[in-house]
């Protein structure tokens, strides 16, 4: 069957039109796609169903005007430019997917998937945000279940549990993949470039063929052990707070720019989700999904036990000489949590700063200074 194009596709620029008629051609292949926002959603279910998954969150400033004409303008700008490249059909990926995983994690995410849902197909999982209930963990392998449901009814798939085990093995494999290249920031200096590792991070995510994706996480990891092009005098940076792919050159351009280098993301996109290994041995490999899953450190969660247990250990083990705790401007749930995170930077006697900015460029010049001096510091 072929798929149309967005009626304003001619006046987009090459690069744009080149990811339509890549996704194009997926859609035409018969191949179905769910797009998701978050690292809650569990793309093994979709793995294991032969769904193609891609994350959509919003990167860029470009939309958010245009979401400003149905959205508050005091969001976060992430939910804001996700919902802009769904209103103008500007993301190939947005637009082309058959379903939209939603998840209960911010009230600004929230609300926004209700109306992202009179655009798109939107499923909404129910994440449970007080993990110290012992009711937590079977509420979220229901959610599971109930995905896993959703997803055979809409596209006429089967989904066994031997599937979602075996799928299980192949993003433990990814995740260890992924961290073995991490992990070369253990290393004093640290071998690899802070803006080259993010994005590496972040574009292997649009790489749909798994295998594939495996084999260039171990192809960057052996160049990089050849290579080994480092500086001793950068000082070692752990980024932590909200999802920082809008605001990558802006912070970690300028961590950069100013002789640091981060030995550490601990963000969603970073070591937040990898280290979350399913457990393929669990007989209930619901039961698997929601302990692993429920692990994942983030600000929506109350108590969130496992991003203050984490990072006092990454600072360890990445041996980072600073913290910056990069918030969202407008994303409540990390801006709260910084005050503790700096308490706790305090009592392991690390340096802490904490940066709020938005996906425009106003403030690059202010960042700069702040990163520069927060350096100079160290
Ligand atoms: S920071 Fe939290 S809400 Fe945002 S993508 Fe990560 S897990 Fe999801
Ligand atoms: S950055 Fe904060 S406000 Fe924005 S989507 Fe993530 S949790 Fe929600």
């Amino acid at each position: 069957m072929e798929h149309l194009l967005p009626e304003k596709f001619e006046d987009y620029a090459e690069g744009r039109k080149k990811g339509f008629l890549k996704m194009k051609k997926v859609k035409d292949e018969g191949k179905n796609v769910v797009g998701y926002f978050c690292t809650f959603a569990p793309l093994e279910i979709f793995d294991a169903g032969g769904i193609l998954s891609v994350s959509l969150c919003g990167m860029s400033d470009e939309t958010i005007a245009d979401a400003e004409t149905e959205l508050p303008k005091n969001l976060c700008p992430l939910i804001k430019s996700s919902y802009g490249f769904a209103l103008t059909e500007k993301c190939p990926y947005t637009y082309f997917a058959d379903m939209i995983i939603g998840e209960s994690t911010c009230d600004g995410k929230k609300k926004m998937y209700e109306r992202l849902g009179k655009l798109k197909d939107v499923y909404m999982m129910q994440i449970p945000q007080g993990i110290d209930r012992p009711y937590a963990k079977p509420l979220m392998a229901n959610e599971i279940k109930l995905l896993v449901k959703k997803t055979e009814e809409k596209f006429g798939v089967k989904i066994t549990d031997d599937d979602l085990r075996k799928a299980a093995v192949k993003r433990n494999e990814y995740r260890r993949a992924c961290l073995e290249l991490m992990e070369l920031q253990h290393a004093v200096p640290a071998p690899v470039p802070s803006v080259q590792l993010y994005k590496f991070l972040d574009s292997i995510k649009f790489n749909f063929d798994l295998e594939s994706a495996i084999q260039s996480v171990h192809e960057l990891v052996a160049k990089i052990k050849e290579e080994n092009a480092t500086n001793p005098d950068e000082k070692r940076i752990l980024v932590t707070g909200c999802p920082i792919g809008g605001v990558l050159d802006k912070v970690v351009g300028s961590i950069e720019k100013n002789n640091g280098r981060v030995v550490c993301f601990e963000n969603c996109s970073g070591i937040k989700p990898m280290r979350c290994f399913v457990d393929t041995e669990n007989p209930d490999i619901y039961d698997a999904f929601a302990d692993a899953y429920l692990k994942i450190g983030c600000a929506v969660m109350s108590p969130n036990i496992h991003r203050f247990e984490n990072i006092p250990n990454l600072v360890r083990e990445f041996k980072a000489e600073g913290v910056l705790d990069v918030t969202l401007q407008g994303c409540h749930p990390y801006m709260i949590e910084s005050r503790a995170l700096q308490e706790k930077c305090n009592e392991i006697n690390v340096p802490y700063m904490n940066l709020e900015t938005d996906y425009s460029h106003s403030d690059d010049g202010q960042i700069d200074t702040r990163i520069a001096a927060f350096l100079e510091t160290i």
